[in-house]
């Protein structure tokens, strides 16, 4: 540990006590929730610095779609659905836990719109608001029609130079052939093949193959999308702010002083690096997705590190960190649900969002049996299928059939269609099941065959008159928002009759915890007894969710990362841009 001059860096020496480095703020982790809240606090002046654990910048947030929920956006008003804050704090109050304080989700609420004006007016990202209905419409305060979800434009790789290359990578769930960047428009685009499909893929596919010399030295599409998009749109504001990032530098520990965080130590070119942090720390380093230890004592539910979303490097030390200081935490037993499929050899589970909600396919237990609505939210699916396994021992894994007309028109996960079986990736063949009739699958994934042909019987019989009476499939604005608009009178519906059928395991996952440090309105995380500990923060993952146990729509983890960072930048700065 250095015992010199601390220095500042900015290249001056500063006299002090034991510290390696001074600035003002350091923020811990390198996702959306941290980028932003260094952006903003860098922008109110303050000296600011970032730790990242991995050798990669971006986080889960550079692997995501990059969605934020915002009501009350300029956005949407531009694009003429007027939202009423009232409306939106009663839609997540009664979606979110009894142990998260009204003012916590009445901060995001309030906060959200001027964040997202404040990014606009501050960075090249650009973010339009998307006619995507909340995943509970219907409860009150809901929006079927949208315009709270925001996803990102493209962005240009190219202004980011050198460092794209330590980019964290699209997840494989968001790229096609695991290199190719594609926007929200073109999925629906590719997924439906309309007018233009292949022209379009064909061009994109020219752009990054014909990208040289970049082509030579990474793999990257410089053609940002999504989670790549928004995160590369803050990494670029950040330099041309000055802020450095530090990758492969882990914090390991805070500097307490007289109850006050004053400060953090790293693990920097392998010994440790104590850094003094004037104004605070922000820890922004995600959840405890990736650490089992921490599952099995906190979170059994969702009981298996490797089928998380999440990147590797969330462990939750920053979680850990603070408990060892004193901090309270709260919903730990929580995470972001979903259904995930696997593919052997990869380190996270992908996220299966589209797919539950197109007509010709269904999800059933290990005995043969649907048990709930495929087409609701990734995460009450998820929630649905941990319950079920927990409860019953017989839904994980679960299994998508599907008919061979589904087959030829629409991927199931890394099943791509017009592309044979034998063409498949190895892992994908390795876990895709096919039989002649129902029976015969029903044998290849060891589930009986009566009970399987029972169940698609049952099904096929509603769908045929596009009915659903048992699980509701396609009668909600969010089911219907994932099926097969050409497809009538039930867009999520339609019988399973064309042989061959098939089969592939679906899992339930989470893409993150979201339990974590309790905190305030202000961000700043509170004591045991819900005292603020002086000059520390916690937002995104870190910290537990505003939303507590729910999902209430598709942003609404990042959305509060970057509004809670918003906050605490400004607060800690006590600045006003
Ligand atoms: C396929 C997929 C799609 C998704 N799409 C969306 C979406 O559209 N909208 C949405 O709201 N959510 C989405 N999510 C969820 C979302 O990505 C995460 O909830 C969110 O990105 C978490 O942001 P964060 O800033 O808290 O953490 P992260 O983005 O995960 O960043 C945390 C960072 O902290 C670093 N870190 C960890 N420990 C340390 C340490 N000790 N020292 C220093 N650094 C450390 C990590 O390496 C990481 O880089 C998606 C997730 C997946 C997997």
């Amino acid at each position: 540990m250095g015992n010199g001059p601390a220095e500042s860096l900015n290249g001056g020496m500063m006299m002090g006590s034991s510290w390696d480095q001074e600035v003002d703020v350091v923020v811990v982790g390198s996702g959306a929730g941290g980028m932003l809240t260094a952006l903003v606090a860098a922008k109110n002046r303050a000296e600011v610095l970032i730790v990242e654990k991995a050798a990669q910048w971006g986080g889960t947030s550079a692997t995501s779609g990059g969605g934020i929920w915002i009501p009350g956006s300029d956005q949407a008003l531009a694009a003429g659905f007027e939202d009423n804050l009232d409306d939106a704090f009663r839609y997540v109050r009664g979606l979110s836990a009894a142990n998260v304080p009204d003012a916590n989700i009445r901060a995001y609420v309030d906060n959200a719109a001027a964040m997202l004006r404040w990014v606009t007016a501050n960075t090249q990202i650009v973010y339009t608001a998307q006619p995507y209905p909340d995943y509970h419409a219907e409860n009150p305060g809901g929006s079927p029609t949208g315009y709270r979800t925001h996803l990102p434009e493209l962005f240009d790789g190219k202004l980011l130079g050198d460092d794209l290359k330590t980019q964290r990578f699209p997840s494989p769930a968001a790229s096609l052939f695991g290199y190719l960047n594609w926007t929200f428009a073109e999925t629906y685009q590719l997924l439906y093949r309309s007018k233009g499909w292949a022209m379009g893929l064909a061009r994109n596919m020219a752009k990054y193959w014909f990208d040289w010399p970049f082509r030579f030295s990474s793999r990257k599409d410089r053609r940002l999308t999504l989670g790549n998009a928004l995160t590369a749109g803050l990494r670029l504001a950040l330099n041309q702010q000055g802020v450095p990032l530090w990758l492969s530098t882990p914090m390991q520990d805070l500097v307490i002083e007289n109850g006050r965080v004053t400060g953090l130590v790293v693990e920097r070119d392998g010994r440790p690096w104590r850094i003094r942090a004037r104004k605070g720390v922000v820890l922004a380093a995600g959840g405890f997705d990736k650490n089992q230890a921490m599952r099995d004592a906190h979170a059994p539910l969702y009981g298996n590190a490797y089928l998380s979303g999440g990147v590797t490097s969330n462990t939750g030390d920053a979680i850990r960190v603070g408990q060892a200081i004193g901090a309270g935490t709260m919903n730990l037993q929580s995470a972001w649900a979903a259904p995930v499929f696997y593919v052997p050899g990869e380190d996270r589970g992908r996220l299966v969002t589209i797919e539950r909600a197109l007509p010709g396919c269904i999800m059933v237990n290990q005995k043969g049996k649907r048990y709930l609505n495929e087409a609701a939210s990734y995460h009450i699916v998820g929630q649905q299928m941990a319950r079920r396994e927990a409860e019953c021992g017989d839904g994980s894994p679960s299994w998508m059939v599907f008919d061979n007309r589904y087959r030829q028109d629409f991927p199931m996960g890394p099943l791509l269609p017009m592309v044979p079986d034998w063409l498949q990736a190895s892992g994908v063949r390795k876990i895709m099941k096919k039989g002649r009739t129902i029976a015969d699958l029903a044998h290849a994934i060891g589930v009986g065959p009566d009970a399987l042909t029972r169940t698609v019987e049952r099904f096929n019989a509603g769908a045929a008159i596009g009915e659903d009476p048992e699980f509701h499939r396609g009668e909600a604005a969010y089911d219907k928002m994932y099926g097969d608009y050409r497809h009538q009178p039930n867009p999520c519906l339609r019988p399973l009759t064309e042989a061959p059928f098939y089969a592939m395991p679906i899992y339930p996952g989470d893409i993150g915890t979201n339990g974590g440090l309790t905190t305030n309105a202000r961000a700043q995380v509170l004591d045991a007894a819900g005292d603020p500990i002086g000059g520390l923060y916690a937002v995104g993952n870190n910290a537990a969710s505003s939303m507590g146990e729910s999902y209430p729509g598709a942003g609404v983890t990042i959305g509060p990362a970057m509004t809670f960072g918003y906050i605490a930048a400004r607060d800690l700065t006590g600045a006003n841009i």
